[in-house]
């Protein structure tokens, strides 16, 4: 194969929304979804003679993300202004850590497939966000709704190389601040927004081409295809020998394609100047342990432990930490019925099935953990086979009906009772006396089939396992 004659280099910027109650200056509430400039105040709409008060829950959301990203943490929390005019920029500056970010120099550790990959963290900061123009009815509007809530900046350098590559270090990112709790990282609702720096350069070579960054990246998916749309783009210009112009673009997700916004060139001179009314103030160490002593077990230590102490395989320990909701329903589970295995089988196979059927997620899944470590405990204990199992739980999760009331409103036991089932097995071995000749003859595979007319003749209620052993008995002594 020929290889490429350019190679693509891509850097990560992500904005996530901090799960924070109120907003990063002010008292008014961060809430996503409300009516257009219903949470703006003097502070956050930026009038004169108002001051920024640090929302302290935001500093140290911030700083649990930082510490397990594994960054260096700054000895002093520090904020400039950034200046530039938007009509959706009320004071005419951003409050933001771009130049003395509180975190620098960390990395994240993610599975490609199996293999743990070390990406690097150039900056992890705070900054608050802007507003935003909304339709509303045949007018554009402004809605500060979301001016001054508070964002978490983190920041790769160019170490990318594939769209591939890029959406799996997006993914381990998104799982690790959703098990820090640090934000819930909705791309569809503007609570993770990505932006990627791409630019090309001779195969092989160390040096940096112009780059170009691609903003308003609204999915994954996306990310991935602005990638790709950039490398024909780029590539198709320096091919003919023409330069790449430094710019911004943003996605079209419709048309698949980037589309100029600005560039470099016109772009504003920020002016970052301290920000007077928030002097840095230390980070006291004390309060840095106390976050890291309190960090949650994180998605790769889980699914480590998930493999070495609980028995899963990597494929299924993977499929079950990926998913904070099916993680936290997994271990409810495990914390009534012990046997990991089973427990994972059932959820990634029949509970799965029946979610995905219903358009549902292990978040909402109208069978509780209780209900399903209930249902394991009755096929584990016999009362019930595998097979009625796995049909109680489709009940179940129809009806919200618990798995025990379900066997016993329908009498659904397990017949353990040795008399009734050698009953049922006389009446085998007379109605196939063939077979039972076969069986006697050496033909043992036959067993199997009667076992099955068994179960059939009890409606499928036999004890599957001491039908086995009195049928093996009943047929010993047919042969004596
Ligand atoms: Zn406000």
């Amino acid at each position: 194969m020929m290889q490429k004659p350019w190679e693509t280099v891509i850097g990560l910027e992500v904005h996530v929304q901090l799960a924070t109650d109120t907003k990063a200056f002010c008292d008014c509430p961060a809430v996503f979804g409300a009516e257009p400039n219903v949470h703006s105040c003097p502070i956050c709409l930026g009038q004169a003679g108002t001051l920024p008060k640090l929302n302290q829950q935001a500093v140290e959301l911030a700083l649990r993300a930082a510490l397990a990203l594994n960054c260096q943490i700054a000895p002093t929390l520090a904020f400039d202004r950034k200046h530039y005019e938007a009509r959706d920029l009320p004071k005419g500056y951003q409050i933001t850590q771009w130049r003395y970010p509180l975190g620098k120099d960390g990395y994240i550790d993610i599975d490609v497939e199996g293999k743990i990959q070390r990406i690097p963290i150039r900056q992890v900061h705070l900054e608050e966000d802007a507003g935003r123009a909304v339709q509303v009815v045949d007018r554009e509007i402004i809605d500060f709704n979301r001016a001054g809530i508070p964002l978490l900046e983190v920041v790769t350098p160019p170490v990318f190389t594939t769209g591939a590559e890029a959406r799996a270090y997006l993914e381990a990112l998104q799982l690790l601040l959703r098990y820090l709790g640090v934000s819930d990282c909705r791309i569809e609702e503007g609570s993770m927004r990505c932006e990627a720096n791409i630019s090309l350069r001779p195969q092989g070579s160390d040096a940096m081409g112009e780059l170009c960054e691609i903003k308003n990246i609204g999915s994954f998916r996306g990310v991935v295809g602005a990638i790709a749309y950039e490398e024909r783009r780029q590539a198709s210009l320096l091919q003919a020998g023409q330069p790449v112009p430094r710019e911004t673009r943003r996605w079209d997700e419709a048309r698949q394609e980037t589309v100029p916004m600005r560039s470099k060139e016109q772009a504003a001179d920020y002016q970052y100047r301290p920000e007077p009314d928030l002097p840095a103030q230390p980070i006291a160490p004390e309060r840095l342990e106390k976050i890291k002593g309190n960090l949650p077990e994180l998605p790769l230590e889980r699914q480590a432990r998930y493999i070495s102490q609980l028995g899963l395989s990597p494929q299924a320990a993977k499929e079950i930490v990926s998913d904070l909701a099916l993680a936290a329903y997994f271990e409810e589970v495990l914390s009534h019925y012990r046997s990991a295995v089973e427990v994972a089988n059932w959820l990634l196979t029949d509970l799965r099935a029946l979610l995905n059927q219903a358009g549902r997620s292990y978040a909402d899944c109208p069978v509780s953990p209780v209900a399903l470590a209930e249902l394991l405990e009755l096929v584990q204990q016999g009362v019930i086979n595998q097979t009625m199992g796995k049909e109680l739980l489709g009940e179940s999760f129809a009806t919200g009906q618990s798995p025990a009331a379900l066997v016993k409103a329908r009498q659904l036991q397990q017949v353990n009772d040795p008399e009734k089932l050698k009953g049922w097995i006389d009446e085998v071995l007379r109605q196939h006396a063939a077979v039972v000749a076969e069986y006697q003859s050496g033909k043992t595979k036959v067993f199997g089939f009667l076992v099955g007319q068994v179960m059939r003749l009890s409606a499928g209620a036999a004890n599957p396992h001491l039908v086995n052993q009195l049928l093996r008995q009943a047929l010993a002594r047919h042969g004596s």
